[in-house]
C-alpha cells in the first residue's frame, strides 16, 4: 500500500506530537514549539466538493444527512460561516485575473498560535494545546461569549436555543483522533484532492514556499497564517491576492496583546460584564478595522 505524501506528513507530525507535553495559554506566549501542528490549505486546488464538510459533520455527529446532500453547490450562492451546526464551511470566490474559474475555499477556527479566544475567556474554558489545537472545555465555560466578541476571524458560535447549557462551537482540530488517538484530522483525511495537508505548522510553511516558487502564476506569493495576528496553525495559499478570498485583513498584530491589558484593568476595577464587552468589542474593532480605515480614507 502506497503512503500518500499528506498522510506521511500527517503520521510523522502525529509521532512527535505525542511526546509534547504541558499546557500554555495565550497570555503565557508560549515558546516555538517546532513540533506543533498544522493544516495547509491550497485553495488553488480544492475543487469545492464539500467533502471535508460532510466528514466534519459526521465526525461530530452534527449531521445524519449522506454525503450526497453535501453536493448542493447552491449554497456557493451564499456567503456561510461556520456555526454550531458546521465547524467547517467551504465558499467560493473569483479571483480577478481568472473571473471565468470559480475557487473554492474551506473556512474553519484557524487555530492561532496566540489566540484572542483564549485570552478573552476568564475562567480558561478555551485552551492553546502545545501541539496545536484550540480546545474548548464546556464544563468550565460560564458563557460570557468574550471569545466571540475576540475571535478576529468570527469563528466561535454559540447555542442560543440550548436553554439549559448552551455551548461555545468551533472547530476543535479534531483534538481527540489527532492528539489522542493518532489520526489524521477528518476533513484533512477525507479531502480528495490533497487540498489540505496535515503535519508540523513548520514544514507546512517550508512546503507552501516551495509551491509558490516551483509554480509560478500559480500563487499569490503570501502564506495566509505565516504572520497574520502573530501566526495560526491553519495556512492558506491562494491563486490571488486574500483580500480577493474570504481570508479577513487581520494584520499580523497578536490579538490578545490588544485585549489582555483591557481585561486585566477591568477585573482589577471590577467593570460589570456588558462594560467588559463594549471594550473589547472596540478594541478587536480598532484591531480588524485599521486597513478598513484606510481604504475608507483613500
Ligand atoms: S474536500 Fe478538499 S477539495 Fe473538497 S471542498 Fe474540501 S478542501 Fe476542497
Ligand atoms: S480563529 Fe478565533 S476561535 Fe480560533 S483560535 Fe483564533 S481566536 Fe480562537
Ligand atoms: S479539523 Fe476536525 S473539527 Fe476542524 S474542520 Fe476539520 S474535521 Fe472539522
Amino acid at each position: 500500500m502506497s503512503l500518500k505524501r499528506r498522510d506521511f506528513l500527517g503520521i510523522a507530525a502525529l509521532s512527535s506530537a505525542t511526546l509534547v507535553t504541558g499546557k500554555a495559554t495565550a497570555s503565557e506566549a508560549p515558546a516555538h514549539n517546532p513540533d506543533a501542528l498544522g493544516v495547509l490549505v491550497d485553495t488553488a486546488v480544492c475543487s469545492g466538493c464539500r467533502k471535508c464538510e460532510w466528514a466534519c459533520n459526521r465526525t461530530h455527529e452534527l449531521t445524519d444527512r449522506p454525503m450526497s446532500t453535501f453536493e448542493d453547490k447552491t449554497v456557493f450562492e451564499l456567503h456561510r460561516r461556520p456555526d454550531r451546526d458546521a465547524f467547517t464551511v467551504v465558499n467560493q470566490f473569483i479571483a480577478p485575473e481568472n473571473p471565468e474559474k470559480p475557487y473554492a475555499i474551506k473556512v474553519q477556527c484557524m487555530h492561532c498560535l496566540r489566540p484572542a479566544c483564549v485570552s478573552a475567556c476568564i475562567v480558561g474554558a478555551l485552551e492553546k494545546t502545545p501541539e496545536g489545537p484550540v480546545i474548548y472545555d464546556a464544563w468550565k465555560c460560564i458563557g460570557c461569549r468574550y471569545c466571540i466578541v475576540a475571535c478576529p476571524f468570527q469563528i466561535p458560535a454559540y447555542e442560543y436555543d440550548e436553554a439549559l447549557a448552551p455551548e461555545v462551537k468551533k472547530c476543535s482540530f479534531c483534538y481527540e483522533r489527532v492528539v489522542k488517538e493518532g489520526k489524521l484530522p477528518a476533513c484533512t483525511e477525507i479531502c480528495p484532492n490533497e487540498a489540505l495537508t496535515f503535519g508540523r505548522r513548520d514544514e507546512l510553511i517550508d512546503i507552501a514556499h516551495s509551491r509558490i516558487k516551483n509554480h509560478p502564476g500559480m500563487y499569490y506569493d503570501h502564506v495566509y497564517g505565516e504572520h497574520e495576528v502573530g501566526g495560526t496553525s491553519w495556512l492558506y495559499l491562494t491563486p490571488t491576492d486574500f483580500k480577493n478570498t474570504e481570508l479577513p485583513d487581520v494584520g499580523t498584530e497578536v490579538g490578545p496583546d490588544i485585549t489582555e491589558p483591557i481585561q486585566h484593568g477591568v477585573f482589577k476595577a471590577f467593570v460589570p460584564p456588558l462594560a467588559l464587552y463594549g471594550l473589547l468589542g472596540l478594541a478587536m474593532h480598532q484591531f480588524k478595522g485599521e486597513k478598513d480605515k484606510a481604504e475608507e480614507t483613500e
